[in-house]
């Protein structure tokens, strides 16, 4: 069985989705925004907590946005690929 693959590469993503599963909204927004979005780790419309039991700062949405900035910053250096399969059918 074959398996075809799509490859993204950080450079190309500028956007994210969010998805609450609190209350299924879809929060589409700039890299660089998701950390100052989610500064309190919570979802801005249920509440929904998005902290990681056990783990005290920094948050995810800001570490996320930071390794993500970050590597872009050295495209030149090093090429990151986000890799998803894609079902045949
Ligand atoms: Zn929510």
């Amino acid at each position: 069985m074959s398996e075809q693959l799509l490859k993204v590469l950080l450079e190309e993503i500028k956007f994210l989705r969010v998805i609450c599963q609190g209350c299924h909204t879809v929060i589409e927004l700039p890299i660089e925004s998701i950390g100052e979005k989610f500064a309190d780790q919570r979802c801005p419309f249920c509440k929904n907590s998005f902290t990681v039991a056990g783990v005290v700062p920094p948050d995810p949405f800001h570490t996320l946005a930071l390794a993500l900035q970050s590597l872009q910053k050295i495209s030149s250096q090093v090429k990151i690929e986000f890799v998803v399969p894609q079902e045949q059918g």
